[in-house]
């Protein structure tokens, strides 16, 4: 099979006035990558979320691990960055929203799944609309910077930078009449055994920092140096397999690691936050916290819209929303989050 013929795209198009402009993009210039901060919902859940909002957000396509779904025609425009922020314009001389196509990654399911679709989406698209994989795709981050950190929010915690992601893209790009080859099985076939110890700097030292981020050892970055940062994590793998705790990972710190399971438990279920341990309330100087904007990004979601900048600083808008919150759910309406509010908001 080629791999332009990798994977098929489901066109299921919204019908909404609000998410679906049905104004036209004349030209395409380019492609704004983004993700769905959001554990729960996939492809499908996203299409209905869309076709029953009264407020002017959407976004063309939305791929989880099982399939890429375009919910708007790629002709038309969608409303997936704010039309305030300059660097659209500096950077390609329009607005996003009115000659941009907006893809979302979903976080359900399998990471490597649904990545590869999504990869393999960009290649796409470049090559549909003539466009280079090195300078024509950009992150919402980039462009709302401050405010959005997609999709590098959700790629940087499965392993993945943004340098990686686009050459990636490349590859596809690149071998787009070629084979498709299995990763897995290309693996395998090319398994090698190696040494690596403190002082080295190259690609399998990143290959084995992923491999340690994943199985919850190294929260560091995937810089392709062993540090020592990577040092203790490999101690820290080895002590809890009862390995010789040398820090350098052989051969044996190898084939146990092939087998390893995660350290992290399996998300099973809707995400429970726990609480942070300190009340959020309204005062000066105001809190500034990434757990505020979770708060926020909550009283926006149960509103089933925007009500309150998502800017991690708990100020008057924030707390009169918790108040309101609080009532419509009966509990004290006390304009503060306390262990209680914060259960019924996560
Ligand atoms: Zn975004």
């Amino acid at each position: 099979m080629a791999i332009k013929n990798k994977y098929k795209i489901e066109r299921k198009y919204i019908n909404n006035s609000y998410a679906r402009s049905r104004e036209f993009i004349d030209d395409v210039r380019f492609l704004v990558a983004h993700e769905t901060d959001n554990d729960t919902a996939d492809a499908d859940d996203h299409y209905r979320y869309f076709n029953g909002i009264n407020f002017y957000a959407s976004a063309h396509t939305f791929i989880d691990d099982d399939k890429i779904l375009e919910i708007i025609p790629l002709n038309e425009k969608a409303w997936h960055v704010n039309y305030d922020k300059p660097k659209d314009n500096q950077l390609y001389g329009d607005d996003a929203n009115d000659c941009a196509i907006g893809t979302e990654l979903c976080r359900t399911g399998n990471f490597k799944k649904s990545y590869d679709r999504y990869v393999w989406y960009f290649a796409y698209l470049c090559h549909k609309f003539g466009l280079n994989p090195q300078h024509n795709i950009v992150s919402h981050k980039v462009l709302d910077p401050g405010r959005r950190f997609d999709p590098q929010s959700w790629l940087e915690p499965n392993g993945v930078s943004w340098n990686e992601f686009i050459n990636d893209v490349q590859r596809y790009y690149d071998n787009w009449n070629g084979k498709v080859v299995d990763r897995d099985e290309q693996v395998k076939s090319e398994e090698i055994v190696w040494y690596l110890s403190r002082g080295d700097h190259n690609r399998l030292v990143g290959d084995l920092q992923r491999k340690l981020k994943k199985l919850g050892y190294y929260d560091g970055k995937i810089d392709n140096n062993f540090g020592p940062k990577t040092e203790s994590a490999v101690k820290a793998f080895q002590k809890h397999e009862g390995l010789i705790q040398d820090g350098s990972y052989g051969p044996k710190t190898q084939a146990v690691m092939k087998n390893a399971k995660s350290k992290k438990k399996n998300k099973i279920g809707p995400s429970v936050i726990p609480y942070p341990g300190y009340h959020f309330e309204l005062r000066s100087p105001q809190m500034h916290d990434d757990n505020v904007g979770r708060i926020q990004r909550a009283l926006n979601n149960a509103a089933g819209h925007k009500v309150v900048e998502v800017d991690n600083y708990y100020g008057p808008n924030t707390a009169n929303e918790v108040g309101e919150y609080q009532e419509r759910h009966d509990l004290e309406p006390d304009k503060m989050v306390g262990p209680i509010t914060w259960s019924t908001l996560f």
